[in-house]
């Protein structure tokens, strides 16, 4: 039985020609055979991967043997096999659309003036020092906060990355500005871009979780300040950091306490819901809540 691995990592570099990289990355992982997403941009490189444990590995050597890529964070997890449907590399204006493409500026050292890093050890100090004061910020979709999160973080109202700028101007984050902030995402990417946003936008004390909640996870796993399950975009759906997660979303049928999201029946539709295992056996509430609200008017 082969060893299936999942890879996620980011880098922030200036890329002369985003183009003549997507060419290479696209042929080296499909020779590699792996599947999965890849975003090039002239700011550089956010990845999420599947495959065989002996092709991935072949992949990240490559993928380190050029000099922008070479300090690359992998994170690494197990993976199901055909995690992905396909192989995407794609070159796009932002590594992750916040629809701010000229407001982030990237050199040598990865985006200039974002907020400070903090590994997981740092963050827990400062939670020892200042933690009545210190404000999470979730910094992805909302959605995948309905399964976990960090305590009593802020979840901001978004569905796509695309709405933070509109959140964070709106005026009801501000009273945070002058408090510490730290924003957390997946693995770091989307936190390197919204600190420098919310800097700009007048938030003095920012923090990013250097790593993201999956090096927080590896680190403290459910010992610490997370609580719940981690949204991941691939077949998995989910991850634990070990036994023992405590489920704070649930089956949108029955209630019950689920991480599972499930597509909407319908292939046109993008929406992704809770439905606990038995409700789904039991082909119980196929349609998003908003394809059964249409449903429910086309039918009246
Ligand atoms: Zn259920
Ligand atoms: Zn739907």
């Amino acid at each position: 039985m082969s060893v299936q691995k999942i890879v996620l990592f980011y880098v922030f570099a200036p890329l002369a020609d985003p183009e003549a990289v997507r060419l290479w990355q696209y042929t080296l992982a499909e020779s590699c055979n792996l599947k999965g997403r890849v975003i090039i941009s002239k700011d550089g490189i956010n990845a999420t991967l599947g495959g065989d444990i002996k092709d991935v590995k072949r992949y990240v050597k490559n993928t380190r043997s050029y000099e922008p890529f070479r300090t690359a964070d992998i994170k690494w997890s197990d993976g199901l096999g055909d995690d992905f449907p396909r192989l995407s590399v794609k070159v796009r204006p932002e590594l992750v659309t916040f629809t701010t493409p000229n407001e982030v500026h990237v050199d040598a050292n990865g985006v200039v003036g974002g907020g400070e890093r903090l590994k997981p050890a740092q963050l827990h100090e400062l939670m020892d020092a200042r933690g009545e004061d210190v404000v999470f910020f979730d910094g992805r979709n909302a959605m995948e906060a309905e399964i976990g999160r960090f305590r009593n973080a802020v979840i901001p109202n978004t569905d796509t990355t695309r709405d933070f700028i509109e959140e964070i101007e709106s005026g009801k984050y501000d009273d945070l500005k002058d408090k510490p902030v730290v924003t957390y995402c997946t693995g770091g990417v989307r936190c390197e871009v919204l600190t420098v946003l919310m800097k700009n936008r007048g938030f003095q004390e920012v923090y990013q979780l250097d790593g993201g909640i999956v090096r927080y996870g590896e680190a403290y796993g459910n010992d610490g300040y997370w609580d719940g399950s981690l949204y991941v975009f691939d077949k998995r759906m989910h991850m634990e950091f070990g036994a023992g997660a405590e489920s704070l979303g649930s089956c949108i049928e029955c209630g019950e306490r689920t991480p599972k999201f499930v597509n909407c029946v319908h292939p046109s539709c993008r929406s992704q819901f809770l439905r606990c295992e038995d409700c789904t056996a039991a082909g119980k509430h196929p349609e998003c809540p908003e394809c059964m609200e249409q449903s429910a008017l086309a039918n009246s």
